[in-house]
């Protein structure tokens, strides 16, 4: 049940200055950071990770977005990390996701809005889908010895 996820503070993320406030959403309930770094991706890195969507009308938006500055990609671990990560993140489309969720605390566009403006939707953060795309993803964006098992307090009163 313990597993990892890929969690990736988008560039309007890190350009607003959200970086703390959101590693602190992972934070505070107990998930592990076992990799940490921040990296400015090309062009064909972000066709990699994206390449699920290479099909979608808004790909090559979804690229340009996720390429205009640096980004702060980290590895979390804990019980149920895909899903409780994805809970946190909040829905896809700001303007769909809970206030309480990331997104929903510090977005509120709507896709619609970023397609008809030709934009990727800046939804702040990206974090993986399933334990599958979880797996695929660690392994592109962090190499083994970038990341790290140590023992947090959590261990012993949270998880
Ligand atoms: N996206 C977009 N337009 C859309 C749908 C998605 O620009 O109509 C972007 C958005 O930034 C989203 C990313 O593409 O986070 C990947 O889409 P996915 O459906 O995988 O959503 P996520 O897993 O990020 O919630
Ligand atoms: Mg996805």
């Amino acid at each position: 049940m313990i597993e990892r996820s890929l969690v990736i503070i988008k560039p309007d993320g890190v350009e607003r200055g959200l970086v703390g406030e959101i590693i602190k959403r992972f934070e505070n309930v107990g998930l592990k950071i076992v990799g940490i770094k921040m990296m400015w991706i090309d062009k064909r890195f972000a066709e990699q990770h994206y390449s699920a969507h290479k099909t979608k009308p808004f790909f090559k938006e979804l690229v340009g977005f996720i390429t205009e500055g640096p980004v702060v990609a980290f590895v979390v671990e804990g019980v149920h990390a895909v899903d409780n990560v994805r809970r946190l993140v909040g829905h896809t489309s700001p303007h769909e996701a809970a206030p309480g969720t990331i997104r929903g605390d510090f977005a509120h566009i709507s896709m619609a809005y970023a397609s008809k403006k030709g934009l990727g939707g800046k939804n702040v953060i990206h974090a993986s889908g399933s334990k599958k795309e979880a797996e695929e993803e660690i392994k592109l964006w962090f190499k083994k010895d970038e990341m790290h098992s140590y023992t947090t307090v959590h261990e012993k009163h949270v998880f």
